[in-house]
Protein backbone atom coordinates (compact mmCIF):
# COMPACT_ATOMS: atom_id res chain seq x y z
CA UNK A 1 0.00 0.00 0.00
CA UNK A 2 1.63 3.53 -0.69
CA UNK A 3 1.90 5.98 1.64
CA UNK A 4 -1.18 8.00 2.42
CA UNK A 5 -0.45 12.06 2.41
CA UNK A 6 -2.47 13.87 5.62
CA UNK A 7 -3.30 16.94 6.93
CA UNK A 8 -5.63 15.82 9.30
CA UNK A 9 -3.35 14.35 12.17
CA UNK A 10 -4.06 14.72 16.01
CA UNK A 11 -2.26 15.62 19.20
CA UNK A 12 -2.61 12.36 20.07
CA UNK A 13 -1.69 10.52 16.90
CA UNK A 14 1.27 12.40 16.42
CA UNK A 15 2.24 11.83 20.09
CA UNK A 16 1.92 7.91 19.43
CA UNK A 17 3.91 7.86 16.90
CA UNK A 18 7.21 10.52 18.40
CA UNK A 19 7.36 7.50 21.73
CA UNK A 20 7.40 5.08 19.75
CA UNK A 21 10.02 2.92 20.80
CA UNK A 22 13.11 3.83 18.79
CA UNK A 23 13.98 1.11 16.34
CA UNK A 24 10.30 1.03 15.81
CA UNK A 25 9.94 4.68 15.12
CA UNK A 26 13.04 4.29 12.65
CA UNK A 27 11.95 1.73 10.67
CA UNK A 28 8.72 3.27 10.37
CA UNK A 29 10.36 6.56 9.42
CA UNK A 30 13.26 4.49 6.55
CA UNK A 31 9.41 2.92 5.02
CA UNK A 32 7.85 5.90 4.41
CA UNK A 33 11.04 7.46 3.04
CA UNK A 34 11.36 5.00 0.61
CA UNK A 35 8.41 5.15 -0.74
CA UNK A 36 9.08 9.00 -1.70
CA UNK A 37 13.17 9.31 -2.06
CA UNK A 38 15.84 7.95 -2.81
CA UNK A 39 17.51 6.84 0.89
CA UNK A 40 21.41 7.47 -0.83
CA UNK A 41 20.57 11.35 -1.39
CA UNK A 42 21.20 14.26 0.28
CA UNK A 43 20.23 18.03 -1.38
CA UNK A 44 23.21 20.46 0.00
CA UNK A 45 21.88 24.14 -0.05
CA UNK A 46 23.90 26.92 0.75
CA UNK A 47 22.27 29.98 2.88
CA UNK A 48 23.83 33.35 2.86
CA UNK A 49 23.23 36.47 4.92
CA UNK A 50 22.50 39.42 2.66
CA UNK A 51 21.37 41.46 5.63
CA UNK A 52 22.86 40.73 8.89
CA UNK A 53 22.09 42.36 12.60
CA UNK A 54 20.06 44.49 13.97
CA UNK A 55 16.49 43.36 13.76
CA UNK A 56 13.67 44.87 15.76
CA UNK A 57 12.26 41.49 16.34
CA UNK A 58 13.23 39.92 19.86
CA UNK A 59 13.74 35.68 19.11
CA UNK A 60 15.20 34.59 22.02
CA UNK A 61 17.69 32.32 20.50
CA UNK A 62 18.93 35.31 17.62
CA UNK A 63 22.20 36.74 17.81
CA UNK A 64 20.79 39.08 15.14
CA UNK A 65 18.30 40.68 17.36
CA UNK A 66 18.85 44.44 18.15
CA UNK A 67 17.43 43.62 21.93
CA UNK A 68 20.29 41.36 22.57
CA UNK A 69 24.52 42.16 23.02
CA UNK A 70 25.68 39.42 21.24
CA UNK A 71 28.87 41.39 19.67
CA UNK A 72 26.98 40.67 15.99
CA UNK A 73 27.55 43.79 13.53
CA UNK A 74 24.91 45.58 11.90
CA UNK A 75 25.36 45.00 8.39
CA UNK A 76 23.99 46.84 5.31
CA UNK A 77 21.81 44.81 2.77
CA UNK A 78 24.76 43.42 0.40
CA UNK A 79 25.59 44.13 -3.32
CA UNK A 80 23.70 41.93 -5.74
CA UNK A 81 27.54 41.07 -7.29
CA UNK A 82 28.76 40.16 -4.34
CA UNK A 83 25.67 37.29 -3.05
CA UNK A 84 25.52 36.39 -7.08
CA UNK A 85 29.35 35.15 -6.62
CA UNK A 86 28.51 33.31 -3.83
CA UNK A 87 25.98 31.36 -5.32
CA UNK A 88 27.88 30.67 -8.09
CA UNK A 89 30.99 29.10 -5.80
CA UNK A 90 27.83 27.32 -3.72
CA UNK A 91 26.79 25.92 -6.93
CA UNK A 92 30.32 24.84 -7.36
CA UNK A 93 30.41 22.99 -4.43
CA UNK A 94 27.41 21.06 -4.97
CA UNK A 95 24.83 23.05 -3.94
CA UNK A 96 21.14 23.07 -5.56
CA UNK A 97 19.64 25.27 -3.29
CA UNK A 98 20.69 28.85 -2.73
CA UNK A 99 19.06 30.48 0.27
CA UNK A 100 19.53 34.27 1.00
CA UNK A 101 18.53 35.39 5.09
CA UNK A 102 17.58 39.27 5.92
CA UNK A 103 17.14 39.99 9.52
CA UNK A 104 13.89 42.06 8.41
CA UNK A 105 10.87 42.03 10.97
CA UNK A 106 8.79 43.11 7.56
CA UNK A 107 9.74 43.15 3.51
CA UNK A 108 9.56 46.96 2.77
CA UNK A 109 8.72 48.17 -0.20
CA UNK A 110 11.63 50.17 -2.04
CA UNK A 111 15.42 49.96 -3.16
CA UNK A 112 16.15 47.18 -0.92
CA UNK A 113 13.50 45.10 -2.06
CA UNK A 114 14.43 45.97 -5.67
CA UNK A 115 17.80 44.01 -4.96
CA UNK A 116 16.54 41.61 -3.30
CA UNK A 117 14.35 40.90 -6.54
CA UNK A 118 17.77 41.52 -8.52
CA UNK A 119 19.52 38.65 -6.94
CA UNK A 120 16.77 36.06 -6.78
CA UNK A 121 16.64 36.94 -10.93
CA UNK A 122 20.10 36.64 -10.55
CA UNK A 123 20.46 33.00 -8.63
CA UNK A 124 17.09 31.71 -10.66
CA UNK A 125 19.28 32.31 -13.53
CA UNK A 126 21.92 29.66 -12.32
CA UNK A 127 19.03 27.36 -12.99
CA UNK A 128 19.57 26.86 -8.65
CA UNK A 129 16.22 26.49 -6.48
CA UNK A 130 15.91 30.10 -4.76
CA UNK A 131 15.12 30.71 -1.45
CA UNK A 132 14.32 33.82 0.91
CA UNK A 133 13.81 34.56 4.44
CA UNK A 134 13.04 38.16 5.30
CA UNK A 135 10.54 38.36 7.89
CA UNK A 136 6.42 39.35 6.93
CA UNK A 137 5.26 39.26 3.26
CA UNK A 138 2.36 40.74 1.79
CA UNK A 139 0.51 39.20 -0.91
CA UNK A 140 1.60 41.87 -3.40
CA UNK A 141 5.23 41.36 -2.49
CA UNK A 142 5.09 37.66 -2.97
CA UNK A 143 3.66 37.64 -5.86
CA UNK A 144 6.73 40.00 -6.96
CA UNK A 145 9.13 37.81 -5.73
CA UNK A 146 7.57 34.94 -7.57
CA UNK A 147 7.75 36.73 -10.49
CA UNK A 148 11.68 36.93 -9.98
CA UNK A 149 11.91 33.21 -9.85
CA UNK A 150 11.45 32.67 -6.34
CA UNK A 151 10.95 28.78 -5.65
CA UNK A 152 10.64 28.71 -1.94
CA UNK A 153 9.69 31.02 0.91
CA UNK A 154 11.70 29.64 5.03
CA UNK A 155 9.21 31.09 7.53
CA UNK A 156 9.61 28.64 10.42
CA UNK A 157 7.16 28.58 12.93
CA UNK A 158 9.87 28.05 15.35
CA UNK A 159 7.86 25.86 18.31
CA UNK A 160 4.60 24.93 19.84
CA UNK A 161 1.75 27.56 19.68
CA UNK A 162 1.31 27.37 23.45
CA UNK A 163 5.62 27.85 23.74
CA UNK A 164 5.69 30.70 21.13
CA UNK A 165 5.42 33.49 23.86
CA UNK A 166 8.40 32.20 25.29
CA UNK A 167 10.67 32.74 22.87
CA UNK A 168 9.00 35.80 20.91
CA UNK A 169 7.16 38.55 22.04
CA UNK A 170 7.11 40.96 19.45
CA UNK A 171 5.11 38.62 16.58
CA UNK A 172 2.06 36.62 17.32
CA UNK A 173 1.94 33.14 15.73
CA UNK A 174 -0.46 33.91 13.31
CA UNK A 175 1.73 36.55 12.37
CA UNK A 176 3.73 33.57 10.87
CA UNK A 177 0.96 31.34 9.99
CA UNK A 178 -0.61 34.59 7.54
CA UNK A 179 3.08 35.22 5.96
CA UNK A 180 2.78 31.49 5.02
CA UNK A 181 -0.48 31.86 3.38
CA UNK A 182 0.88 34.69 1.44
CA UNK A 183 3.18 32.69 -0.03
CA UNK A 184 1.29 29.61 -0.87
CA UNK A 185 -0.85 32.32 -2.67
CA UNK A 186 1.52 33.26 -4.49
CA UNK A 187 2.69 30.30 -6.09
CA UNK A 188 5.83 29.58 -3.84
CA UNK A 189 6.84 26.80 -2.07
CA UNK A 190 6.75 26.88 1.62
CA UNK A 191 9.90 26.50 3.62
CA UNK A 192 8.45 25.95 7.15
CA UNK A 193 10.27 24.37 10.51
CA UNK A 194 11.54 24.84 13.84
CA UNK A 195 14.48 24.98 16.51
CA UNK A 196 14.72 22.15 19.13
CA UNK A 197 16.47 22.81 22.55
CA UNK A 198 15.26 25.72 23.39
CA UNK A 199 13.63 24.58 26.40
CA UNK A 200 10.96 22.96 25.26
CA UNK A 201 9.32 19.79 26.43
CA UNK A 202 8.26 16.99 23.92
CA UNK A 203 4.51 18.01 24.06
CA UNK A 204 5.56 21.49 22.58
CA UNK A 205 7.95 19.25 19.70
CA UNK A 206 4.82 17.50 18.95
CA UNK A 207 2.64 20.58 19.20
CA UNK A 208 5.07 22.03 16.38
CA UNK A 209 5.00 19.10 14.39
CA UNK A 210 1.25 18.83 14.52
CA UNK A 211 1.02 22.34 13.79
CA UNK A 212 3.28 21.97 10.58
CA UNK A 213 1.36 18.31 9.51
CA UNK A 214 -1.75 19.98 9.27
CA UNK A 215 -0.92 22.84 6.80
CA UNK A 216 -2.25 21.62 3.79
CA UNK A 217 -0.19 20.97 0.96
CA UNK A 218 2.63 20.27 3.81
CA UNK A 219 5.58 23.06 3.71
CA UNK A 220 7.34 21.18 0.69
CA UNK A 221 10.69 21.75 2.72
CA UNK A 222 10.67 21.03 6.52
CA UNK A 223 13.87 22.57 8.50
CA UNK A 224 15.00 21.67 11.76
CA UNK A 225 17.02 23.22 13.56
CA UNK A 226 19.42 22.39 16.56
CA UNK A 227 19.54 25.51 18.98
CA UNK A 228 23.03 26.86 18.63
CA UNK A 229 23.54 28.97 22.21
CA UNK A 230 24.52 32.20 21.41
CA UNK A 231 26.23 34.44 24.10
CA UNK A 232 23.92 37.51 24.51
CA UNK A 233 20.91 36.19 24.04
CA UNK A 234 18.57 34.82 26.66
CA UNK A 235 19.08 31.43 25.56
CA UNK A 236 22.77 31.70 25.66
CA UNK A 237 22.71 29.29 28.19
CA UNK A 238 20.43 26.79 26.96
CA UNK A 239 20.85 23.18 28.24
CA UNK A 240 22.41 20.83 25.62
CA UNK A 241 19.73 18.96 23.53
CA UNK A 242 20.14 15.15 23.35
CA UNK A 243 20.66 13.98 19.80
CA UNK A 244 18.30 11.21 19.82
CA UNK A 245 15.35 14.10 20.80
CA UNK A 246 16.58 15.61 17.10
CA UNK A 247 16.10 11.97 15.44
CA UNK A 248 13.20 11.29 17.03
CA UNK A 249 11.60 14.73 15.57
CA UNK A 250 13.35 14.33 12.29
CA UNK A 251 11.92 10.24 12.14
CA UNK A 252 8.23 11.69 13.16
CA UNK A 253 8.39 14.56 10.76
CA UNK A 254 8.77 11.97 7.93
CA UNK A 255 6.55 10.34 9.20
CA UNK A 256 3.77 12.94 9.33
CA UNK A 257 4.79 14.63 6.16
CA UNK A 258 6.19 12.23 3.56
CA UNK A 259 6.89 13.78 0.83
CA UNK A 260 8.62 17.11 2.30
CA UNK A 261 12.66 17.33 2.22
CA UNK A 262 13.44 17.45 6.16
CA UNK A 263 16.22 19.56 6.23
CA UNK A 264 18.72 19.44 8.85
CA UNK A 265 19.50 22.44 9.71
CA UNK A 266 21.51 24.63 12.36
CA UNK A 267 23.56 22.97 14.96
CA UNK A 268 24.93 20.15 13.10
CA UNK A 269 28.24 21.11 14.30
CA UNK A 270 26.82 19.91 17.70
CA UNK A 271 26.37 16.73 16.86
CA UNK A 272 28.39 13.77 15.71
CA UNK A 273 29.02 12.24 13.04
CA UNK A 274 27.05 9.31 13.75
CA UNK A 275 24.17 11.30 15.38
CA UNK A 276 24.07 13.04 11.62
CA UNK A 277 24.07 9.37 10.01
CA UNK A 278 21.18 8.30 12.69
CA UNK A 279 19.65 12.01 11.19
CA UNK A 280 19.31 10.73 7.81
CA UNK A 281 18.02 6.80 8.58
CA UNK A 282 15.09 8.59 10.25
CA UNK A 283 14.74 10.64 6.93
CA UNK A 284 16.78 13.52 6.66
CA UNK A 285 17.47 14.59 3.17
CA UNK A 286 19.09 17.75 3.08
CA UNK A 287 21.49 19.58 4.79
CA UNK A 288 23.26 23.02 4.96
CA UNK A 289 26.85 23.26 3.93
CA UNK A 290 29.06 26.30 4.05
CA UNK A 291 30.92 27.62 6.65
CA UNK A 292 28.52 29.36 7.84
CA UNK A 293 24.74 29.49 8.48
CA UNK A 294 24.01 33.19 8.61
CA UNK A 295 25.82 33.89 11.75
CA UNK A 296 26.84 30.26 13.23
CA UNK A 297 29.51 27.90 12.52
CA UNK A 298 28.49 25.12 10.07
CA UNK A 299 30.83 22.26 8.72
CA UNK A 300 32.51 23.32 5.71
CA UNK A 301 31.75 21.87 2.11
CA UNK A 302 34.89 19.53 2.44
CA UNK A 303 34.47 18.49 5.34
CA UNK A 304 30.36 17.26 4.08
CA UNK A 305 31.75 15.71 0.78
CA UNK A 306 34.10 13.38 3.12
CA UNK A 307 31.35 12.26 5.55
CA UNK A 308 28.68 11.57 2.80
CA UNK A 309 31.43 9.70 0.95
CA UNK A 310 31.89 7.63 4.15
CA UNK A 311 28.68 6.92 4.58
CA UNK A 312 27.93 5.91 0.84
CA UNK A 313 25.18 8.70 0.14
CA UNK A 314 25.90 11.19 -2.42
CA UNK A 315 25.18 14.94 -2.97
CA UNK A 316 21.29 15.23 -5.30
CA UNK A 317 22.76 16.59 -8.89
CA UNK A 318 19.76 18.33 -9.80
CA UNK A 319 16.37 20.26 -7.79
S1 LIG B 1 15.29 35.12 13.94
FE1 LIG B 1 14.94 36.53 12.22
S2 LIG B 1 13.20 37.75 12.91
FE2 LIG B 1 14.04 36.81 14.76
S3 LIG B 1 15.50 38.31 15.58
FE3 LIG B 1 16.64 36.92 14.25
S4 LIG B 1 16.71 37.89 12.26
FE4 LIG B 1 15.07 38.88 13.44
Amino acid sequence: MPTEIRHDWTRDEIRNIYHLPFPELIFQAQLVHRDFHRPEEVQLCRLLSIKTGGCPEDCAYCSQSAHYDTGVPREALLNPRDVLDAATRAKAEGATRFCMGAAWRQVSDGKDFERVLEMVRGVAALDMEVCCTLGMLTESQARRLKDAGLTAYNHNLDTSPEFYGQIVTTRVYQDRLQTIAHVRKAGITVCCGGILGMGESDEDRIGLLEQLSRLDPHPESVPINMLVPNEGTPLGEAEELDPLVMVRAIATARILMPASRVRLAAGRRGLSQEAVALCFLAGANSIFTGEKLLTTPNPGAEADHRMLEMLGMKAMQSA
